[in-house]
């Protein structure tokens, strides 16, 4: 019983506060994304050309849905690449 006790540590508390994090096409007030604005999706793509998660860039639920289609269309007409080596 005591065992457990000792097991269950308490998360040391943060440093750093957390940052809010917020969507960059709500602040630019973007509709749609464009497909062929390559230098902005490449943004939201990680270095292997996978697309960015939303927990980790801050893009909203609606914008990351129209990005996701976009990157995807981008990558079907070899503007972006599926993966880079
Ligand atoms: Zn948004």
């Amino acid at each position: 019983m005591k065992r457990k006790k000792l097991l269950k540590r308490k998360r040391p508390p943060r440093i750093f506060p957390l940052r809010k994090k917020f969507c960059m096409f709500c602040v630019e007030k973007t509709k749609q994304i464009d497909y062929k604005d390559v230098n902005r999706l490449i943004r939201f793509t990680s270095e292997r050309g996978k697309m960015v998660p939303r927990r980790v860039s801050g893009t909203c639920a609606r914008h990351q849905r129209l990005l996701a289609a976009a990157i995807k269309k981008a990558r079907f007409i070899a503007l972006l690449a599926f993966v880079h080596k």
